[in-house]
């Protein structure tokens, strides 16, 4: 069974698009901790990310710089967080989270709740910026 995030890669599960080239896709989490916070997917599917390969691992990596300085402009703040978890989807990712403290990173913080037009609105700002 294909992971949620192949699916979506797909188009099969619709998600707020942010950018995608052949290998790479970028997206709005559904759920997320912060304004214009995105997940960054190899489309092919490796659940832990460093069983990537190193090619595969430095392109999304440099996929994730270029969404990364489009969500400062779009959202101005002091830096764009990274993390890698995985403790949920079985799909290599990576967040990218727009912060202004440390403590805008916590994974515990409450999610913001957006409507579809925030969402759509929030991807195409990022989208704007690229
Ligand atoms: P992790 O695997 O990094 O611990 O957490 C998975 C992340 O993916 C969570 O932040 C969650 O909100 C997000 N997520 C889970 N399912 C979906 C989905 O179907 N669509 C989107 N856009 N994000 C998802």
């Amino acid at each position: 069974m294909a992971s949620i995030f192949s699916r979506i890669a797909t188009g099969e599960i619709p998600c707020y698009k942010v950018a995608e080239n052949d290998q790479y896709l970028a997206f709005l989490d559904i759920n997320p901790i912060a304004k214009g916070h995105t997940l960054v997917i190899p489309k092919h599917e490796v659940d832990y990310i460093f069983d990537l390969d190193d090619k595969e691992l430095a392109g999304l990596h440099l996929f994730a710089k270029k969404i990364a300085q489009a969500q400062k402009k779009a959202f101005p703040c002091q830096r764009i967080g990274m993390a890698v978890l995985g403790m949920e989807v079985p799909h290599a990712h990576i967040h990218l989270i727009p912060m202004q403290k440390e403590s805008d990173m916590l994974f515990s913080n409450p999610k913001l709740s957006l409507t579809p037009e925030e969402f759509t609105e929030t991807a195409n700002k990022i989208r704007e910026q690229l």
